[in-house]
């Protein structure tokens, strides 16, 4: 970029400015405040309006230092229309000094009736000559950090504007919007709007600046909105022109597996599989995230694009974030598939870390050979000596999951591995979630994947009832759960998450283990957790599915699409501790089948605020989508991301929940400029991300 210019010049300076973010000339000018202060002018101190920051001048009358209540510095000060009582806590022996009687000061605080009449404590306070001028523009408060303060930001930021405005040409400022599009979308001018941030007018209407609603805040927010759909889509353009293999529906396979089940897809499955079909005949890479609640039923849909690329003579991939899970999945497409594979002498592999070298090798070579046909596993899948004869599909289960590097090396390996096809070829790629993403998150950090949602759950589901419940009354909860056990139903005891520490965590698991074991002597109880050998998660899953187990204890290694519909019961242990997702998707473990699921969640007190928020939203919600809207709002997107998150540039003005509508216009703005006026979009993206689009790479 070509405003990294050498201001300012002090590397101390810049060492604390790179703590805010700030690089560069551009960075600097748009470091907005956070809030003004009016010193435009004065009160009379007769007038002074209550809860209110207001600036008042006037004379030292008095001045004292005072020992009670307690050590303080105690001022009078006299306007003509009024006397005020200025009081310091903290002061030093100059300011003493330099707040003698007679002396002119101008303070600026909130005035309030006090200990010694009305008061002022810690007000910004300035000696001042007779006839001072005012401030002609409000003060910017910046957010500033240690040894940097809003005062010496705003020097250094008004500094830097007004070179700029000498400059002229104003060339990080300068427009990057062609005319038609700021008519259309209603936007006053890029440089006029910053410049009027940091210095608004006297009259400048202070709750439009306050809630960042006034035209010229909505102007940076579109541009910081635009900047990154560009970006988004020009990446998602340039996967595009990528060529993958054209694997149109044969409806042979796939026709023949959907004969085979025993329910038919609800519509919302249809519509998905329809979408997903339709990109996978095309020659470039499919880019789609399928997004469904849990229990909606995204696995079938996988299965049939599974099948539609094997019918093709191509290979998939089943990619599964946990052991449990690419078990689960290998158990269920195996029922599901083999009967229509194995005439054809094709098979499905199981891939997961911890296999015995023999075993590996012998399916490492089924893979490569393309005689397995689906490969289903966990992140071993991704590994290097893994290669495929021609996989045409990868699907990732639980995406959110995997992180970004993940990701990234799966993308990799299509693209290198597929030896069958041209070098450039690239294997066309599904993404499936449960946690369902609030419709602006997905429109801005999703902008580069096309989406489908499966809307609604099958048929015959009764919804969980969800019961909260005081540890304090855990007798009655075994008291219940004893009782369901007992006339032939399944539950699960989720053991309370402890993110310190791993080994905590088992052994809260094992403990919680031996007292079921104690209370429940007449009840068949299992435990799974996270350090299980595979073979052995595996055999106390299969026990539970098999109704052997009666009550599993499990921690959270559940929580991942495992599905035993007979199960119905779930007790939580500190719920509150937990994610809203997070519980969503435990919940989801029960009431798969049609009896109608149970899930107690069990907390201690007291309960922090957010704690008390997430139960009563869990609570009263049983839609992913609403669920996970609230969780939006109480974490905020970088958290809500997670791994999405590491290395992708959050905003910084724009609000997903309030500028939804700017960032609708935003959407549609980029469109278009892609369309008629790509260098202007060009510009724009350097502007804003310059270097930093490289985590698009993901
Ligand atoms: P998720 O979307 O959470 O991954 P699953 O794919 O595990 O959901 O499906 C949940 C359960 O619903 C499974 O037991 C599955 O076989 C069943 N299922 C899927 N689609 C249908 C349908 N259309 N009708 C009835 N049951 C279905
Ligand atoms: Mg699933």
């Amino acid at each position: 970029m070509s405003h990294t210019t050498d201001r300012p010049r002090n590397s101390a300076i810049q060492e604390k400015l790179a703590r805010l973010g700030i690089a560069d000339e551009f960075d600097l000018v748009l470091h907005l405040p956070l809030r003004y202060e009016d010193e435009t002018h004065l009160y009379p101190i007769r007038d002074l309006p209550a809860q209110k920051t207001a600036q008042v001048e006037g004379i030292i009358i008095d001045n004292k230092v005072m020992y009670r209540p307690r050590r303080q510095l105690v001022c009078q000060v006299d306007d003509g229309s009024g006397v005020l009582c200025m009081r310091f806590l903290n002061f030093y022996g100059s300011q003493v000094k330099a707040y003698a009687n007679g002396t002119r000061v101008r303070l600026l605080g909130e005035a309030r009736p006090g200990f010694f009449g009305i008061e002022m404590v810690h007000p910004k306070c300035r000696v001042v000559g007779e006839q001072e001028p005012l401030e002609d523009t409000l003060t910017p408060v910046y957010p500033a950090t240690a040894g940097l303060s809003s005062d010496t930001l705003r020097k250094l930021i008004y500094r830097t504007l007004r070179q700029l405005r000498e400059a002229g040409n104003q060339p990080c400022l300068s427009e990057t919007l062609p005319e038609e599009v700021l008519r259309r979308h209603h936007l006053q001018g890029f440089a006029d709007s910053v410049f009027f941030l940091h210095q608004p007018p006297p009259d400048a209407p202070a709750d439009l600046l306050q809630e960042r609603t006034h035209p010229a805040w909505r102007r940076v927010k579109f541009d910081e909105l635009l900047a990154q759909q560009l970006s988004m889509r020009l990446h998602y353009q340039q996967r595009r022109h990528g060529s993958a293999p054209a694997m149109p529906p044969k409806n042979r396979l796939t026709s023949a597996l959907l004969a085979s089940l025993p329910f038919e897809l609800t519509r919302g499955q249809k519509k998905a599989f329809f979408e997903i079909s339709r990109d996978l005949a095309a020659v470039h890479p499919m880019q789609r995230l399928l997004q469904g609640d849990v229990g909606s039923g995204k696995t079938i849909v996988a299965a049939l694009a599974a099948l539609q690329a094997i019918e093709n003579g191509y290979q998939a991939a089943l990619l599964a974030p946990t052991e449990i899970l690419a078990e689960q999945h290998y158990q269920k497409l195996r029922a599901w598939l083999d009967p229509l594979l194995t005439p054809l002498n094709a098979s499905i592999a199981w891939l997961t870390g911890t296999q015995k070298k023999k075993q590996r090798e012998i399916i490492l070579a089924n893979i490569a050979s393309g005689n397995a046909m689906l490969a289903i596993g966990t992140h071993a899948l991704f590994q290097e000596q893994v290669e495929f004869n021609r996989l045409g599909l990868a699907v990732i289960d639980e995406q959110h999951r995997f992180g970004v590097h993940q990701r990234m090396a799966l993308r990799e390996k299509g693209a290198k591995k597929d030896t069958a096809n041209t070098a450039s070829s690239i294997p066309h790629q599904l993404m499936m979630s449960a946690t369902p993403i609030p419709r602006t998150l997905s429109m801005s950090y999703f902008a580069d994947l096309d989406v489908s949602v499966i809307e609604g759950l099958p048929p015959g589901r009764t919804p969980v009832v969800t019961r909260l419940v005081a540890d304090t009354r855990r007798d009655e909860v075994t008291a219940r759960i004893r009782e369901a056990c007992l006339v032939g139903k399944q539950a699960y005891w989720v053991c309370p998450l402890i993110e310190e520490s791993e080994a905590l965590q088992l052994k809260t698991a094992l403990h919680t283990y031996e007292t079921l074991t104690l209370i429940f002597p007449e009840l068949k109880i299992g435990l799974i957790h996270g350090r299980l050998a595979p073979g052995e998660k595996s055999s106390v899953m299969e026990s539970f599915a098999q109704g052997e187990i009666q009550l599993l204890v499990a921690t959270t290694v559940i929580e991942v699409g495992v599905d035993v519909p007979n199960a119905s019961l779930m007790v939580i242990e500190h719920a509150e501790r937990m994610g809203l997702a997070q519980l969503h998707q435990l919940r989801g473990r029960v009431g798969r089948g049609t009896t109608g699921g149970i899930c107690i969640l069990l907390y201690q007190k007291p309960l922090s605020a957010t704690a008390q928020e997430r139960l009563k939203v869990i609570y009263e919600q049983t839609d992913g989508f609403e669920i996970a809207r609230h969780d939006l709002h109480l974490r905020g997107p970088g958290e809500f991301l997670g791994a999405r998150q590491s290395g992708l540039p959050m905003l910084r003005f724009a609000d997903l929940e309030k500028d939804e509508a700017l960032l609708e216009a935003a959407r549609a703005a980029a469109e278009q400029l892609l369309r008629d006026y790509p260098e202007h979009a060009q510009r724009h993206v350097q502007r804003w991300l310059g270097n930093r689009s490289e985590y698009l790479r993901v």
